[in-house]
């Protein structure tokens, strides 16, 4: 429940704490080349390739650059870990993935005959598709990805290179009946029985698992374990079930024993002894398969915060089992954004400042503002659940008694989201902009323009404001409005400032142009872009995107006296432009003050007619012409990422440092993380 994706067609929002940009589309935002803190994009290609309906680009971490050599050696370990334990996620996906997996790769790497035609291609789309899912389904989808080739085709390539097969794995790539979806969650099919996720043993099913998970946890002592996490559920000769446990001396030990024995080594070069001591008791857990020693674990990678490198290991989410026990291996390494830090520093010692100059009413100014902390992190490699399709924000740990009692991590992948940001190649922005100079200056700012977006919303926007007193929790009085009112809120209060001068007196922009571009931005996605993650027929009922629509057409509808934004039609298109920057401004700050004033006073009526005027319903043609656009430009609906490879710096065979470079070949990193990690398949 704590993972935040993000795909083309649709955002899943699940972390407690809110990141607009984050929450953006990819296709949302465009390509730049912003030059900023001595970080240049220009020479750095995000995209790499697409296939089906997949894009794959890469991401870049610059942060690793401004690490202490001994730092960059741990961050290498614990990428070397993630890797480690890769084979984990296919098994856990599919029974047969790994030799599915091996037989592919294996004409990939021998294939002599024609490597051209049709059918060899959709053979490498296969392949490319079912390593992007880490298996044979969908990875989104949960489908089984159909072959757009022939079994004939299959079984000539099979006799080329000399590879076997099981009977049962070549039923699955060709059977679409046959484990048809990895998680089922249709009852009528039963959850268990119906998904070919490899936690149960087929033939297990729903009320056995209930019944065994009922009766494990009524002998347990300790209740609050993570009860199955990390074991598949088994049926024996006689008819009983049984655990297998995933650790070293259980199943998958092979991949396990390397996993500790790059963990062992991440110990040792640990920034703090709190970050070693967890890294031990990770190692413990591995060793043991003990969920209580998994609960320690946690307590401890919670409590130890400081260091500028972090990572997530083991198995965590939830989602792959139908019946939420199982957890995906999955590993991410994060570095933190030194940058993005920077500017959350500043605006978070100017928050005062910000507060006092707001076009609030006097009493619902806080005297005392204290910025909210919200923490940006480089990704510096990715494996197993997490990888090539990747999150883009995390809250951990899952257990919530270790929430309550001991706090949680929650962080931003901030470079996954400027990957996406950049690779978008200005597809939808060349189709919906209005003119060119609204195209360049978007494309020289807009990539700043989010990130600063993003700062104000959460640092100075959600701290901001004050309940008038006797008032109840905006929950209380606002209801099920509140959400899409304090998002709006805080957006506006970005807004509001993003086009101000203070902020180019800070130093966080060069100039008012990124106001402009982010003035832009959001007009055009809340009027327009947005609209086509909504099926046709359908209102809005996602509380950000609700939000984003009730501000830009409560300021377009202000401003249509004065002509401060216009909608043009040419050769039948709709366009918007923005005519008077500094007055729409001004409308922002009137929409911040009611909008504060409905929050402080807890004014349902008014915040009702709000949400429900301006942010619920849809244009009907302009929906119906945005969808028509948006198809024509056959944007891909997922995206992956290729990962930077880190290599070690020798001298006296010790590890003194280590390297990072950015490979753009999906296939050949794919072979090669077989090739090195396949603990399972050699
Ligand atoms: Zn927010």
């Amino acid at each position: 429940m704590k993972k935040v994706i993000l795909f083309g067609a649709a955002v899943a929002l699940m972390m407690s704490s809110c990141s607009p940009a984050s929450e953006k589309s990819e296709e949302e935002n465009t390509d730049t080349t912003v030059v900023q803190d001595g970080e240049s994009n220009d020479e750095f290609e995000f995209y790499s390739e697409r296939f089906a309906d997949i894009k794959i680009l890469r991401y870049r971490v610059p942060s690793f650059e401004k690490l202490t050599a001994q730092q960059r050696v741990y961050v290498y370990y614990l990428t070397k870990a993630g890797l480690a334990g890769r084979d984990m996620i296919w098994d856990q996906n599919y029974r047969h993935n790994l030799e599915i997996r091996s037989v592919l790769e294996n004409i990939v790497n021998n294939f002599e005959g024609p490597r051209e035609g049709e059918q060899w291609e959709a053979f490498m789309t296969y392949t490319k598709r079912v390593w992007f899912s880490n298996g044979i389904h969908h990875h989104y989808g949960m489908h089984k990805i159909l072959p757009g080739f022939e079994e004939a085709y299959f079984d000539g390539l099979l006799q080329a290179t000399g590879a076997e097969i099981s009977d049962e794995a070549l039923r699955a790539i060709f059977d679409p009946e046959y484990d048809a979806k990895k998680v089922n969650l249709d009852p009528d099919k039963g959850l268990v029985k119906g998904s070919a996720v490899n936690f149960y043993d087929p033939g297990v099913t729903e009320a056995e698992v209930d019944a065994y998970y009922a009766a494990l946890k009524q002998a347990t002592e300790d209740k609050r374990v993570s009860f199955g996490l990390n074991s598949k559920l088994v049926k024996t000769e006689d008819g009983t079930l049984k655990e297998e446990v995933y650790h070293a001396d259980g199943m998958y030990g092979p991949a396990i024993q390397q996993v500790i024995y790059w963990l062992d080594k991440a110990a040792g070069v640990a920034e703090t002894e709190e970050q070693a001591a967890a890294l031990r008791k990770l190692i413990e857990y591995y060793q043991t398969g003990d969920l209580k020693v998994w609960d320690e674990y946690n307590v401890m990678w919670v409590e130890a915060t400081k260091g500028d490198i972090d990572y997530i290991q083991g198995f965590v989410e939830v989602y792959n089992d139908p019946k939420g026990y199982k957890g995906s291996y999955e590993s991410i390494v994060e570095i933190k954004d030194f940058d993005a830090s920077e500017r959350m520093k500043m605006l978070e010692e100017n928050v005062q400042w910000f507060e006092d100059n707001a076009p609030l009413l006097p009493e619902h100014k806080k005297e005392n503002v204290v910025g909210v902390t919200y923490k940006v992190v480089q990704v510096a490699g990715e494996a197993g659940d997490a990888s090539p399709s990747t999150p883009i924000g995390v809250n951990l740990p899952n257990a919530n008694w270790i929430r309550v009692e001991h706090g949680s991590k929650s962080v931003s992948l901030g470079n996954i989201v400027e990957a996406y940001n950049e690779a978008a190649g200005g597809t939808m922005l060349n189709e919906f902009a209005h003119d060119q100079e609204e195209i360049d200056r978007v494309m020289q700012y807009g990539n700043l323009a989010s990130k600063l977006h993003t700062a104000l919303h959460e640092v100075v926007g959600h701290a901001s404001g004050q309940i008038e007193p006797g008032v109840g929790t905006p929950k209380e009085t606002l209801k099920s409005y509140s959400s899409t009112l304090e998002e709006a809120r805080a957006d506006l209060v970005a807004l509001y400032y993003i086009y101000d001068q203070k902020m180019v007196d800070l130093g966080l922009m060069p100039n008012l142009e990124v106001g402009m571009a982010e003035y832009d931005q959001y007009i055009l996605n809340g009027l327009m872009t947005q609209l086509r993650r909504i099926e046709p027929g359908q209102q809005i009922e996602e509380s950000h995107m609700r939000n984003r629509q009730l501000v830009a057409a409560w300021v377009y509808e202000k401003g249509l006296a004065e002509n401060v934004i216009e909608q043009v039609q040419r050769d039948g298109k709709t366009y918007y432009n923005i005519n008077d920057y500094q007055r729409l401004r001004e409308l922002f700050g009137d929409l911040l003050r009611e909008i504060q004033r409905i929050k402080s006073q807890g004014d349902y009526e008014a915040g009702k007619n709000l949400v429900e005027n301006y942010g619920v319903k849809v244009n009907q043609d302009l929906h119906g012409e945005v969808l028509e656009r948006s198809e024509s430009l056959n944007l891909a609906p997922y995206s992956g990422f290729i990962n930077p490879v880190i290599l070690p710096v020798m001298e006296d065979g010790e590890v003194i440092d280590a390297t990072i470079t950015y490979p753009d070949d999906f296939t050949e990193q794919m072979l090669m993380y077989s090739k090195e990690y396949g603990f399972l398949t050699k």
